[in-house]
């Protein structure tokens, strides 16, 4: 399991969709969420739905992980993946710590800006209004710094090009990894 975390807007959903385009055996993750679509948003980045409906899922045990984050809750679902697949989660960092105690093996990146005033031209250009910008730029810093405790990789998100060779990559090495006759896992 791969896991992206990173402030909002950074650039991981982006970064997370090329990832699956490039590499066949990875398995993106479609998470649940309280939170209205963005006008931008197509209706298929997220499964959308009401706090009831949430909740009774987490009564249910149908996530992986689950967060609040900024008013709204966000969970994975238990990940169906294909066999021979690695799953890949885009999430923010208290479901990566869930991530990280269920599975010890996961793979964490954490994804940073290239500078503050980077993300937060990014975080405007999504059209969101400036509240919500004010209060994404607000917990980036906590999710860098835990970001840092918790990511085994860090990578700051300078092109968008070279960062997702540099994740391939480091993908590809874990894969061989697990797969080398030395391999404890
Ligand atoms: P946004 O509202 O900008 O789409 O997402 C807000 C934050 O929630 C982002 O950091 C995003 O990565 C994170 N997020 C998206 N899906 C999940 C999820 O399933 N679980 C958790 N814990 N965070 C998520």
């Amino acid at each position: 399991m791969a896991v992206l975390i990173g402030p909002g807007g950074v650039g991981k959903g982006t970064i997370a969709q090329r990832l699956v385009r490039a590499n066949d055996h990875l398995w993106l993750s479609r998470s649940w969420t309280t939170r209205p679509p963005r006008a931008s948003e197509r209706g298929d980045e997220y499964v959308f739905v009401d706090a009831p409906t949430f909740e009774r899922a987490i009564d249910e045990g149908q996530f992986l992980e689950w967060a609040r984050f900024h008013d709204h809750l966000y969970g994975t679902p238990l990940p169906n993946a294909p066999a021979g697949h690695d799953v890949l989660l885009e999430i923010e960092v208290q479901g990566a710590e869930q991530v990280r105690r269920r599975y010890p093996d996961a793979v964490v990146i954490l994804i940073t800006p290239p500078s503050d005033a980077d993300l937060e031209g990014r975080l405007r250009a999504r059209g969101d209004a400036d509240e919500h910008v004010q209060k994404r730029l607000s917990s980036a810093p906590h999710e860098v710094t835990r970001g840092q405790e918790l990511a085994d990789y860090v990578v700051v998100n300078d092109d968008l090009e070279r960062v997702t060779g540099e994740i391939l990559s480091i993908l590809e090495t874990r894969r061989q990894l697990r797969r080398s006759p030395s391999s404890k896992d």
